[in-house]
């Protein structure tokens, strides 16, 4: 179960995040609840942490190497700011950067994109350092927002517009034919685009009484710096992506539709594991055609990109860290 140290080309960090307990977690009859992760950070702060998860009912402690692992106490900017921030400058000389979070329902990953108007998550605090950014480069910065749905991609911003198809031009490059980008001049106007998209998403309900995402969003910004549809022109682009929740269907009681749903949706991750581990692995071939989110992500993974995935963990659930700690362990296995 151990997670080996990455290799010097290692093309994907893997670093974990864990939530808080709610307020609505704590009952006046257990009173504090007691987290079963503890992170034990390295000592010189550059090498891998170090994560624990106890089952109490059982005794049994399974320990996890990562590239960083993130406690209750570590706010947003300092994720941010330690993980993401130093991604931007390269979309500014034409690369390219792709965000997940990922985890269980409930785990934090729309908290941790998303977040709250006044706590702004990866999304919109990407958004104002790119805006920074752009002013000494005059670059241009447009913005898309979709989502992975069953396999299919709809338009976050443009609701009404159906399915978008993803084609595969002469360079096997993927496209999103149709697809809207809007192009944003300030973090206010980002802002209302922003929150039309999220408003958009698609929230189903699970037997766990929680709403949750059966859907991948994906916020996809594109800066072009240089003279605009010139040869010279650099074009990078990052996508910052608030995964579908990975589900135990067993504990779920799951469904008809919603089992179906929730079976694409660990299909599709176990296909991201497998990109994300053949890429740590310097692999020669990469599996991208295994599902429809690595397909048209292919440009945006490997190569010159830079890629970060987030698990989030919920301080209560051994299973279900179980679960995502085991998926984040075979993306950096080799
Ligand atoms: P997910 O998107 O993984 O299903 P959410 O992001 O919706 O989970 O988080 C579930 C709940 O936990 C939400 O009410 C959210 O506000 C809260 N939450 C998640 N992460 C944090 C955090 N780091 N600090 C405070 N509250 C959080
Ligand atoms: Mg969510």
């Amino acid at each position: 179960r151990r997670v080996t140290r990455n290799s010097p080309g290692s093309k994907v960090r893997v670093v974990v995040r864990v939530r808080p307990f709610l307020p609505l977690e704590f009952s006046p009859l257990a009173g504090k609840r007691h987290s079963c992760i503890e992170v034990c950070k390295d000592k010189d702060g550059v090498g891998e942490d170090t994560l624990y998860i106890k089952d109490v009912k059982i005794g049994r402690r399974e320990s996890y190497k990562l590239d960083s692992c993130y406690g209750e106490n570590d706010d947003i900017d300092r994720i941010f700011s330690m993980e993401l921030e130093p991604l931007l400058p390269m979309l500014f000389s034409g690369c390219n950067a792709t965000v997940f979070a990922y985890g269980a329902t409930g785990s934090g990953k729309t908290h941790t994109m998303q977040g709250l108007e006044e706590e702004p998550g990866l999304m919109p605090l990407a958004l104002m350092s790119i805006f920074s950014l752009s002013k000494t480069t005059k670059s241009t910065v447009e913005v898309s927002y979709y989502e992975v749905y069953m396999d299919r991609c709809y338009d976050l911003l443009e609701p009404k517009a159906g399915e978008v198809s993803v084609l595969e031009d002469s360079n096997g490059c993927t496209q999103l034919r149709g697809l809207t980008q809007v192009k944003v001049q300030s973090i206010e106007e980002f802002h209302d685009i922003f929150a039309k998209g999220c408003a958009n998403r698609k929230i189903g309900q699970t037997g766990l009484n929680d709403a949750s995402s059966r859907s991948h969003g994906v916020l996809r910004v594109t800066v072009t710096t240089g003279p605009a549809d010139s040869e010279n022109s650099q074009v990078g682009k990052l996508n910052l992506i608030d995964l579908a929740g990975n589900e135990d269907n067993r504990r779920t009681g799951n469904e008809g539709v919603r089992l179906a749903e929730s079976s694409r949706i660990n299909q599709s991750l176990f296909a991201l594991s497998n990109v994300i581990n053949a890429l740590n692995a310097n692999e020669v071939r990469v599996p991208y055609r295994d599902s429809k989110l690595t397909r048209i992500l292919q440009d945006s993974l490997g190569g010159t990109s830079s890629a970060l995935m987030i698990a989030c963990l919920n301080p209560g659930s051994y299973q279900e860290g179980i679960q995502t700690l085991s998926l984040a362990a075979r993306s950096k296995l080799i």
